[in-house]
């Protein structure tokens, strides 16, 4: 049995893939693997458990059908028709160009919405009133990103990728579940197939493993997948560019102080480059009302993220604030820098996210379970422990963060207020950027990449719009 098309992995950019092929008439032979579970079978027990108990073999937050999609908060971020560049969700148009990625996100939108999403778009109404906040950044040297979102909402997220999965299995898309791809084939530089194995023997170096061949093969990893990507690129001499990793806290802070941006736009993307070192730092996910919320990554990380639901509310808004750190010459590798990192925090945290108030930093001191217990702002992760964060955090990374928040209390009065939290750590992984041409192919023939993996996008709507431009290229390919 040899299959047109492999893709590993069924985040977003995957669901999407298949599912233009089976627009496109081309999916009968394709094979979908992904190492978790069906989108039904996805629960995180952690309300019931009051803490993260670690799913095995894989965190239902991060792996299973529509990966990282199925418990995010489900932001689709659009574009602003006049703006002459795509200012979020990674570069996905500097590969295919700016019109070509506008049309992508409206075509993509439009499945997003037969599927069920919200109609209502934020961010497009109140132009005056954006248009303040925007100019009071200006003037502290922060640039506000205000693009359109259609906002699914946690619950719904996890409806509408059902619904998608239901219809590529009506469509008779195969898809296989619980399988880890553990390697890929590759004879004379071209891609020959993948070799799998069962999840629940991750931990068996000797498990049996099968031989799936295939065409063309898709990887579509997701950050969960980017340390294996990064063995994966190192093993076969797939070509990678030095990569980025994106450090930072959760933010979070009541929904009084946000009510300005969270009724304006929904989520302001803030940009700047505080003093001293002048690297990027973001703000990002932001989520109204929402839950700070953990996931778990490779080798029992715990990382920290955040949701809202469409009909549950909490009074908090909660936002990430990243650093993005480069490395270059003698030191190029980082992933490891961001575990680090991750692994001295969640050791402080006894294997938990570590919460700190802000005013306790601003003391030079840790945050002790009473005093957060009487905290004005009240956290909405439980099972997130008091500590000090600024034991794991770089010089860098915290100064940045700290001179950040200050820069946007004068944009958003309260921003910097002591009973404010940050929760720990909140890292974005990548791996080293995977080298693609315009039709999204690797250095080995055959094999392409998709998706927040390998470097190419940043977030739900270009995740799936990238899948829907690989399948049209691969629909060219595959016989009738
Ligand atoms: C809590 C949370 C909230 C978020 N909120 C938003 C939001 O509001 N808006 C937004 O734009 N983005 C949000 N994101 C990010 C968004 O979910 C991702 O950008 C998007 O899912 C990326 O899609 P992907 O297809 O590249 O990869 P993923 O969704 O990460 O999927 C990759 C899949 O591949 C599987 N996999 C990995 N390695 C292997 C292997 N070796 N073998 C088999 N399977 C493998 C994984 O199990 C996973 O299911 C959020 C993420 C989280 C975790």
């Amino acid at each position: 049995m040899k299959y047109d098309v492999i893709v590993i992995g069924m985040g977003p950019s995957s669901v999407f893939l298949a599912y233009e092929l089976v627009k496109l008439h081309k999916a009968k032979n394709i094979l979908l693997i992904e190492e978790g579970k069906k989108v039904e079978d996805r629960k995180c027990p952690i309300e019931k458990a009051g803490k993260c108990v670690k799913c095995r073999p894989f965190c239902n937050i991060t792996s299973g059908f529509s990966g990282a999609g199925a418990f995010s908060d489900g932001k689709l971020s659009l574009y602003n028709p006049d703006d002459d560049d795509i200012y979020v969700g990674g570069e996905l148009h500097k590969y295919i160009g700016v019109k070509e990625t506008k049309d992508l996100i409206d075509y993509t939108d439009k499945i997003y919405l037969d599927f069920g999403a919200d109609k209502k778009l934020e961010g497009t109404e109140h132009k005056d009133e954006i248009k303040k906040i925007y100019d009071k950044a200006k003037k502290n040297e922060i640039n506000l990103i205000n693009i359109p979102i259609r906002h699914l909402g946690t619950e719904k997220s996890h409806e509408l990728y059902g619904k998608i999965e239901q219809f590529l299995a009506n469509n008779n898309v195969n898809m296989k579940f619980n399988c880890i791809v553990a390697d890929i084939i590759v004879q004379d530089n071209h891609i020959k197939g993948v070799k799998v194995k069962d999840s629940n023997l991750i931990d068996d170096p000797k498990a049996p493993t099968e031989d799936i061949f295939a065409e063309n093969v898709v990887i579509a990893v997701g950050r969960k997948g980017a340390n294996w990507l990064t063995n994966l690129c190192e093993k076969h001499k797939i070509k990678t560019e030095a990569g980025v990793v994106d450090i930072g806290v959760r933010y979070e802070l009541p929904d009084e102080i946000m009510k300005d941006v969270n009724s304006y736009m929904y989520e302001g993307k803030f940009i700047g480059h505080p003093e001293p070192f002048g690297d990027k730092v973001r703000t990002f996910c932001q989520n109204p009302s929402g839950f700070v919320a953990p996931e778990v990554y490779d080798n029992n990380l715990t990382l920290v993220n955040g949701h809202s639901y469409k009909d549950r509310k909490s009074t908090n808004t909660n936002l990430a604030i990243l650093v993005s750190h480069h490395f270059n010459h003698p030191f190029n590798k980082p992933i490891d820098y961001g575990r680090n990192v991750a692994k001295n925090l969640n050791e402080l945290g006894g294997g938990n996210v570590v919460v700190q108030r802000i005013g306790d930093i601003y003391r030079g001191k840790r945050t002790w379970q009473d005093e957060l217990d009487n905290n004005k702002v009240v956290p909405t992760l439980k099972a997130a422990v008091p500590g000090d964060i600024t034991f794991a955090l770089g010089y860098r990374t915290m100064t940045n963060i700290l001179q950040f928040i200050r820069q946007m209390d004068k944009v958003v009065e309260g921003f910097a207020d002591p009973a404010n939290l940050l929760y720990g750590p909140e890292i974005k992984f990548y791996s080293n950027k995977v080298v693609i041409d315009k039709s999204l192919e690797t250095s080995i023939k055959g094999l392409y990449s998709i998706g927040d993996g390998g470097g190419l996008t940043r977030g739900l709507m270009m995740a799936s719009c990238s899948g829907v431009y690989l399948a049209r290229v691969l629909a060219n390919k595959i016989a009738d």
